[in-house]
């Protein structure tokens, strides 16, 4: 039987408990333990059972309860402040960092499969849904003009459950968003808006969900619809479920049906951020709509790269989305007509190698393609994404390649324990949760008393175990254990045991089993009674991937023999509930990816605000954070790479243990008066002011401002005022450009030096350049200089631009000269290279054009 309506029956609250809508409404209260409290206040429960869903929490609690509290003046009180300081929150904001315009009227698009605000929204499935999580989230605390464009997944990511024999189930939750902190986003006359765009033949329909990040707007779109064939409200099923043509109909959704989003809000963005490859349709998009303004397909994409920002997380090839050719056609040949491109250029827009006809079409090429702002994730991932994009750039040596680094940060507010906030509130004062980024701020770490940040940390580690025991618990009654088993958890663990986490995704890169290969060295750990230790272990592997679910097996059944389960665990169901209790009661954060697979990491930064020691192989943020003098943290070896794995887990596995038992467990347990292990605490300090102010999202996103979004703000300023008349122009010079390059020449390239000099003595370069009819002003001439290794290859490099001398000869040969100086001793070369330069142009290397001296043209 069908019902003949379906209606929504809302809970009334008691009069005076109207604001709690409001506070349910904003995931501020993922970052406002005030906010938190006044639901935990009205029932701690519930509160917890509802995985933090306020939205949830407010339709299940008991309404007797509610009117309760409406009565308790405390309560009142505390509600009516809480309000008040959310107000504030909107009210009293920073100065934007874009003239005109605000979170409300954004000038940036960031655009994310993923998004990890709160662990009862579960679209994210690690690292890349958390980062743009606490993107926004920082974003909101420093009123960047920024909205968030997502999908809302109907199962989300699956929860984790294992068999009794270890392996991992998957399951997926049913999310009602109706029960979900966000609101459909409705039109004048009510209705739920949507977008259309078209998929192949037909037409693809979704509607517009608003959640609110505090000020910040994040747009998702959903495809559950009637209009929609079953296959389409298919594609936001779940995150990363489904085959290869539903991931490319996800990606079209996020990039192209993104835009349309953006157009039916009003919003008008100058700038958008794809965060990972999947949005790079948006781009195309782009272009489609400034080419129904009447500009060419060549202006149009100027605009777009010039004003694009692309963050490439994926250091594996394998990782990248790819498709082939024909999926590419079924979807895209009425589209690359509209762009006015045969469907083979089309195409060439996603290939290392346009002529190669047989090479899938990548997402990140796509995206690299169309941004002129290149990142990596950690200084070591820009080395990595130069080495594995440089074919774009063929004529480029490798620094030049234009794949910047911007380190990742995490949002400290969201991820540091209630009672280690109160001790920076004490200490550091309470901006550290608005001026993160501030270094004087955490440098005052080094006054907290000794004694109050080790009890603190004892707190929450005993906490911690008291967690693992009532999650082990409720796991084993799930999967219907005995009894005796049953009772045994609660004796797991030992709140005082030097304490070790690891949680993540059970990637296999990232090797979570590498310390049960020396089960009896870890056994003879675990039976010390003295200084003994403990493991706790979390994380799920991709649902398709065997290998990963065969080390969570692993470590599994390792935990439950009977020589191990008191000393180690693993937790179901990672999630962020889980890091931030793991995070918060561990003593040291074990990581050991292989490196430099791991792009960058961002739990052990979360650790560091938690007082916990990072001891993991230099990869990714730790390449770059860690100090030799092991004063921060403990690494396992030198940052070496391995082509052997067996050799690698070999020699790591020994470092590893020969670091545990020499340095870290007795620095541990060496303890002085009051029991405070000094030295221990001297480095948790010293952790907290030198990392403190660099791996946090405020940093990150201030970064990005800088780095990214004003000059692209700007550049998207520059070439489309009067009319969009610079981009034109500059679509015409690069054609120009493109035609004459080839009839540029060099000769007379010369050195004026002998065999030796001395550090500081000027040299004078000096070359004629054959412009071909290129105004001479259009042609940057560079010295390319700097010190050399035996075999010649350049170890270091400087650029000198050359000024021109005098007009060009009668044939078109322009002299160039400038000085330079080595600063050193050693080994130097030099070579000359040519480089085409307009002033709207954002980076020549767009163009891909470069010539270098060769020899015979020397005198
Ligand atoms: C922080 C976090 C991650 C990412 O951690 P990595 O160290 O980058 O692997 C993944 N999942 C959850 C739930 C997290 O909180």
């Amino acid at each position: 039987m069908q019902p003949l309506k379906i209606f929504n029956v809302i809970p009334k609250l008691p009069e005076g408990l109207e604001d709690l809508w409001k506070l349910a409404y904003n995931f501020r209260f993922t970052w406002c333990g005030h906010t938190e409290n006044v639901f935990k206040q009205i029932d701690q429960q519930l509160w917890s059972t509802t995985s933090h869903n306020p939205l949830l929490f407010l339709q299940l609690v008991d309404p007797k309860r509610l009117e309760n509290v409406a009565k308790d003046p405390f309560f009142q009180s505390q509600l009516k402040l809480t309000t008040e300081t959310l107000k504030e929150y909107f009210e009293e904001r920073p100065s934007p960092v874009i003239e005109d315009a605000s979170p409300d009227n954004p000038a940036v698009a960031y655009f994310s499969f993923e998004f990890g605000i709160a662990s009862c929204m579960p679209i994210y499935s690690g690292g890349l849904g958390i980062l743009a999580g606490d993107h926004l989230k920082s974003a909101s605390d420093l009123n960047i003009p920024l909205v968030g464009i997502g999908l809302l997944y109907k199962h989300g990511y699956y929860h984790q459950y294992l068999t009794p024999d270890g392996w991992q189930q998957e399951s997926y939750p049913d999310l009602d968003f109706n029960q979900i902190p966000v609101l459909p986003l409705e039109d004048e006359h009510g209705n739920h808006m949507r977008i259309t765009i078209p998929l192949g033949k037909s037409e693809l329909h979704a509607q517009i969900w608003k959640a609110q990040v505090g000020r910040i707007t994040l747009l998702l779109m959903d495809t559950e619809i009637t209009d929609n064939p079953p296959e389409f409200r298919a594609i936001t099923a779940s995150l990363y479920g489904g085959d290869i043509e539903m991931r490319l109909w996800q990606e079209i959704l996020l990039g192209i049906g993104g835009m349309k989003v953006l157009e039916v809000c009003g919003y008008n963005p100058q700038v958008i951020h794809m965060n990972e490859g999947h949005s790079a349709f948006a781009g195309v998009e782009r272009i489609r709509s400034f080419m129904r303004k009447g500009l060419t397909f060549e202006s149009a994409s100027e605009i777009v790269a010039s004003s694009s920002v692309f963050t490439t997380h994926t250091p594996v090839p394998a990782g990248n989305d790819r498709f082939s050719p024909e999926l590419i056609e079924k979807y895209f040949s009425d589209y690359a007509r509209d762009l006015g491109l045969a469907f083979k250029v089309f195409l060439s827009f996603g290939r290392e190698n346009p002529f190669d006809d047989k090479e899938e079409f990548c997402m990140t090429v796509l995206a690299l393609k169309l941004s002129r702002f290149n990142n990596g994730v950690s200084k070591l991932h820009k080395h990595v994404s130069r080495n594995m994009w440089k074919e774009l750039w063929p004529a480029y040596p490798m620094d030049d390649i234009p794949i910047s680094s911007l380190t990742n940060g995490i949002h400290a507010p969201s991820w540091t324990a209630d009672d280690m906030q109160e001790v920076y509130d004490r200490y550091l004062g309470t901006n550290w949760r608005e001026d993160p980024d501030c270094e004087t701020l955490w440098s005052r770490a080094a006054n907290i008393s000794d004694a109050e940040l080790w009890r603190t940390h004892e707190r929450l580690r005993a906490r911690l175990v008291d967690f693992a025991r009532t999650r082990l618990r409720r796991q084993l009654e799930a999967h219907g254990a005995r009894k005796q088993e049953i009772q045994n958890a609660e004796e797991i663990l030992n709140p005082q045991a030097l304490t070790i986490g690891f949680a993540r995704r059970f990637a296999t890169y990232k090797r979570a089993n590498l310390i049960m290969r020396e089960k009896d060295r870890l056994l003879r750990l675990f039976k010390d009674e003295e200084r003994p230790i403990q493991f706790i272990f979390a994380g799920k592997a991709h649902p398709a991937d065997n290998e990963g679910k065969k080390y969570i097996k692993e470590v599994v059944s390792t935990c439950r023999s009977l020589d191990y389960r008191f000393h180690m665990v693993f937790l179901e169901d990672y999630d962020m509930e889980i890091a931030k209790h793991m995070l918060a009661g561990c003593d040291v954060w074990l990581n050991t990816p292989r490196r430099p697979f791991e792009a960058c990491g961002t739990s052990g930064m979360k650790a560091i605000f938690n007082g916990a020691l990072t001891f993991s192989t230099l990869d990714g943020w730790w390449d770059e954070a860690y100090l030799p003098d092991n004063s921060i943290g403990w690494a396992i070896g030198k940052g070496e790479e391995y082509s052997d794995p067996d050799y690698q887990d070999y020699v790591e596995l020994r470092t590893l243990f020969n670091v545990l038992e020499v340095d870290i467990i007795p620095e541990f347990y060496d303890r002085g008066r009051g029991g405070l292990p000094r030295q221990w605490i001297r480095r948790m300090k010293k952790a907290l002011t030198t990392l403190g102010p660099e791996f946090n999202s405020h940093r990150m996103v201030m970064d990005y401002v800088h780095k990214a979004y004003k000059p692209a703000y700007d550049n998207f300023h520059n070439l489309s005022r009067y009319d969009f008349q610079p981009a034109r122009e500059l679509a015409e010079w690069r054609n120009d450009i493109m035609t004459k390059w080839s009839g540029i020449n060099i000769r007379n390239a010369h050195i004026e030096v002998m065999d030796e000099t001395y550090v500081g003595e000027s040299i004078r370069i000096s070359v004629d350049v054959k412009l071909n009819e290129i105004p001479c002003d259009c042609i940057s001439a560079e010295a390319y200089f700097g010190q050399v290794q035996q075999d010649g290859e350049f170890v270091s490099r400087n650029i000198k631009k050359l000024k021109t001398v005098g007009d060009p000869d009668p044939e078109g040969w322009q002299h160039f000269e400038g000085v330079v100086k080595p600063s050193k001793a050693g080994r130097f070369g030099y070579t000359i290279r040519l480089i085409p330069t307009n002033p709207l142009l954002i980076d020549p290397r767009s163009l891909g054009l470069i010539r270098w001296a060769v020899p015979q043209e020397s005198s």
